[in-house]
């Protein structure tokens, strides 16, 4: 799959309008995006294998989007081959008190994934300058010094996360930043469905519309983050989501590109090693 499509180049400014959430790629139907998601999910499955083997990498694969873009099914489906002790999913609310009596990357970095493992974080310290931004008035309850709330306070915390990431992927914590980029209109019609299916009601709040009347702030929002936090280390993918099929599939091959870039292998076994297991395999060839 060709990622240029879905990468912000890093350097580069771009514009929200030109990523167009509609796209399918090279896929004719549904049924070849799912049956490459099918292979791609034994594939990501073998490789978290050989990850945990090593135990010197980590991947955190952070999830950001609106309302109803279908973040928590991407997530089920994408790591539904993955060995469960292998991976952990954080999903971030608003913060709580002992959370906000600490900096705004506390939460995270606590949950941060251990070398071998997958970590996923359901939305992010992203949201510091997106509902945050949004919403200013957020920034009253966040307990700030004078001189972290300048005019200048998204541009620093822009870099403040740059130096966060660049500092985890220097030290073996590989980041990949997806944003599933719904449009307007299919929001309104997943929150419709939402509506209108009972077994769905649970997962529609009123304050999900409020937030929807926000959107081009979001919007704007999000596209000041991809100019300002799409670095070579850690780049932001942005993946046409109105069409599910082709956006668990886009994630998938993203993910499965960068475990290969890492020439991941299993641990060699040192000459002591091979010795034991000689002499294991001696006591139990003659029980
Ligand atoms: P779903 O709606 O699919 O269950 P969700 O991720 O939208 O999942 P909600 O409980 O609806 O979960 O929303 C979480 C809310 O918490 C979002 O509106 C998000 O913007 C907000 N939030 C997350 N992090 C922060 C933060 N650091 N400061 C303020 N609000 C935050
Ligand atoms: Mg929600």
């Amino acid at each position: 799959m060709n990622h240029d499509h879905f990468l912000v180049p890093p350097g580069k400014t771009i514009q929200l309008k030109d990523y167009d959430p509609d796209y399918t790629g090279e896929f004719e139907n549904k049924e070849q995006a799912e049956s490459k998601l099918r292979e791609d999910v034994l594939r990501l499955a073998s490789y978290q294998d050989v990850l945990y083997a090593q135990n010197t990498y980590s991947l955190l694969i952070i999830f950001q989007a609106m309302d109803a873009s279908g973040k928590d099914s991407t997530i089920k489906h994408v790591m539904s081959g993955v060995d469960p002790q292998g991976c952990q999913v954080f999903s971030f609310k608003a913060p709580s008190a002992e959370e906000l009596d600490h900096d705004y990357l506390w939460r995270s970095t606590k949950s941060l994934p251990e070398r071998g493992r997958i970590g996923i974080f359901n939305r992010s310290y992203y949201e510091e300058v997106l509902v945050v931004r949004v919403h200013p008035q957020i920034l009253n309850s966040q307990q700030l010094p004078p001189e972290a709330k300048t005019e200048n306070i998204w541009q620093r915390r822009f870099e403040e996360i740059n130096n966060f990431e660049r500092f985890l992927t220097r030290n073996g914590i590989v980041v990949l930043k997806f944003f599933l980029n719904v449009s307007k209109d299919k929001q309104r019609s997943r929150f419709l469905k939402r509506i209108n299916t009972p077994e769905k009601n649970w997962k529609f709040s009123l304050n999900d519309v409020k937030e929807r009347s926000f959107w081009n702030d979001y919007m704007t929002a999000y596209e000041d983050t991809f100019n300002h936090t799409s670095t070579a280390e850690a780049p932001w993918y942005i993946i046409p989501a109105d069409n599910k099929w082709f956006m668990r599939t886009a994630v998938a091959d993203v993910i499965i590109s960068k475990l290969a870039s890492l020439n991941l292998s299993y641990p060699t076994v040192s000459e002591e090693h091979q010795q034991d297991l000689l002499k294991a395999k001696a006591i139990l060839e003659q029980e």
